[in-house]
């Protein structure tokens, strides 16, 4: 497969730090929970929390999603979160990317049920023209092109999550 980068390692560090840096500024005061959505979103959690410079908590959940025939994409909860590890908190959901936006306005809901102080989300990548669900990332790192991309945490079955960059496949 030929992978040409998209996004290099100094320009996520970068806008990841700027990332950090609004969070805390939105968030003054007040402990946060960013809850990384596995597998994908774990190398940009942890640059994320390594730039943050306010009390923060982690925390993993995880879920599938299956595109149907008739492209009704159906969620299943693989690793799901405990109430008391929501319940009144300050809840950032991760993610590596939105696409067509069903798995972020699932978990929204999710969390929502579950009594969160306040919920937002964060998102590494935006493929904004493939959305078919209504939904809009609080934090968005870098809105792209309708791409396939792996590396820094995102997978082509399985493989090439631990390139330290954003790759898209070249055709
Ligand atoms: P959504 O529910 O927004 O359609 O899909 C989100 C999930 O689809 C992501 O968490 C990711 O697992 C997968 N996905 C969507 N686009 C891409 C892509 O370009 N590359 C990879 N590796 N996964 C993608």
């Amino acid at each position: 497969m030929n992978i040409d980068v998209l996004i290099n390692e100094k320009d996520l560090e970068k806008r990841i730090e700027e990332i950090a840096e609004q969070i805390k500024k939105d968030y003054e005061g007040e402990e946060v929970v960013f809850c990384s959505v596995l597998k994908g979103a774990i190398f940009f959690t942890v640059d994320l929390m390594k730039k943050y410079t306010g009390d923060c908590e982690v925390n993993f959940v995880r879920v599938s999603s299956y595109q149907g025939e008739n492209s009704t994409g159906t969620i299943t909860m693989k690793i799901p979160l405990k109430k008391e590890d929501v319940e009144n908190k300050n809840i950032i959901l991760v993610e590596d990317i939105v696409d067509t936006g069903r798995t972020f306005k699932y978990l929204v809901e999710y969390v929502k049920e579950m009594n969160p102080k306040s919920v937002k989300t964060c998102v590494l990548l935006d493929k904004k023209a493939r959305r078919v669900v209504d939904f809009n990332a609080d934090y968005v790192a870098f809105p792209i092109d309708d791409l396939f991309v792996v590396g820094y945490g995102l997978d082509y079955d399985e493989k090439y999550r631990n390139l330290p960059f954003v790759g898209y496949v070249r055709k």
